[in-house]
């Protein structure tokens, strides 16, 4: 694909947008943002490709978001999954088909690939750049993730081979539960299953980096998935965690416009965060094109697209706050066993 020099020519009489944070928000904005001539300056503080805590299964999002945001092309040879596994302790409560497949993909391979797009289209990205919060610059977006807050959860993930005999019941996705939290396990690319864990923080738990899961895994009472977990193949340097966050709307910063997992993080069992990314980004798109071609005010700009994001998102992120806690009840294993998948799917897409 050709190049695009985003202060070329006509384009130059457009405003540009300067988006800050290159996950899966900033990216998919800066793309499609570009497919329509804006310009785009892009900020990450990180450097492509690398490993991050996510689940790395995308549920719940429409073909035509990703059409919109100009983006389809990029998953036609990912892995789709159609079933579900929940197990509690070392007991499998039930297996479920999903209503729609879910998509596959490694953040390492799926935030690279948008990053290339991105800057074929004539993004101008800047990696290893962390930006300072500037609040009330005008054509600033915030999409820098998680605001970083005094938390009680901690991620962890990593991927691994060979762990596919901890368990006779096979499924797409298999989630494990307990008190302490739950891990998910998804087959992504070249073989690899990407696992990954949201568990309350707990200082007494021991262990350091990888030897973190298995432990956590212990102290939830996972122990068949533990040891099958410490006995499996691990791709190196492909573990990571975080800590030190809330799920739930972010703290709000006056004259920033918050989009993606800045403006609100839906709790991980719903699988529909990086769903949620990809949306605030179309959600986003036409106002600031509006801004940047002089026809709204940057101040009506983030007016309009907070109360679209409001709008779009208040069902789901309280249906998933108050069932969240729930997992965690000593009656979840008759929950997770009885409780209908579709309404529950409803109320949190
Ligand atoms: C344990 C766990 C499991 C999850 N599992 C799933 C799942 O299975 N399915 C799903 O849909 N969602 C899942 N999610 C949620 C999903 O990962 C997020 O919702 C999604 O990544 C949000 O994208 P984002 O672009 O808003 O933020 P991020 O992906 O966090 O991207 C933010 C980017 O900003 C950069 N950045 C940060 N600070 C700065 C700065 N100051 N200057 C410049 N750049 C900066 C970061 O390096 C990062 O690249 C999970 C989350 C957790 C914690």
């Amino acid at each position: 694909m050709a190049r695009i020099n985003p202060r070329d020519s006509f384009q130059s009489l457009r405003k540009t947008i300067t988006i800050i944070g290159g996950g899966l928000t900033g990216l998919s904005l800066a793309i499609a943002l570009r497919r329509r001539e804006v310009p785009v300056i892009l900020h990450e503080a990180a450097s492509y490709p690398r490993h991050r805590v996510c689940g790395e299964f995308i549920s719940g999002v429409s073909a035509e978001t990703l059409e919109n945001l100009g983006i389809s092309g990029q998953f036609s040879d990912c892995l789709h999954h159609t079933s579900i596994a929940w197990y509690s302790k070392n007991e499998l409560l039930r297996r479920n088909s999903l209503p729609a497949p879910a998509i596959a993909i490694s953040r390492y391979l799926l935030d690279d690939r948008l990053q290339k797009l991105a800057v074929a289209l004539g993004v101008e990205l800047h990696q290893k750049s962390r930006q300072r919060i500037d609040p009330g610059k005008s054509g600033v977006v915030w999409s820098a993730g998680r605001k970083p807050a005094r938390g009680e959860w901690i991620g962890l993930k990593a991927h691994l081979r060979g762990i596919e005999n901890h368990s006779a019941e096979k499924a797409h996705l298999e989630m494990h539960s307990g008190p302490q939290g739950y891990l998910g396990i998804t087959p992504v690319e070249n073989g690899w299953s990407n696992v990954c864990g949201l568990f309350r923080l707990d200082k007494t738990i021991p262990g350091k980096r990888e030897s973190l899961i298995p432990a956590y895994l212990r102290r939830n009472g996972n122990t068949v998935l533990a040891s099958a977990i410490e006995d499996a193949e691990w791709k190196p340097a492909s573990f990571n965690a975080v800590a030190g966050f809330q799920l739930g709307l972010q703290a709000p910063l006056a004259g920033l416009l918050s989009l993606g997992d800045s403006h609100a993080i839906i709790p991980p069992f719903t699988g529909n965060g990086m769903t949620m990314a990809f949306q605030s980004a179309e959600i986003a798109t036409p106002h600031l094109i509006s801004y940047a071609d002089s026809n709204s005010t940057w101040e009506e700009t983030c007016s309009s697209i907070n109360s679209a994001l409001s709008d779009h998102f208040r069902k789901r992120l309280t249906a998933s706050r108050m069932i969240h806690p729930l997992l965690f009840q000593p009656f979840s294993k008759w929950l997770l066993r009885h409780t209908p998948i579709q309404p529950v799917l409803a109320l949190i897409r």
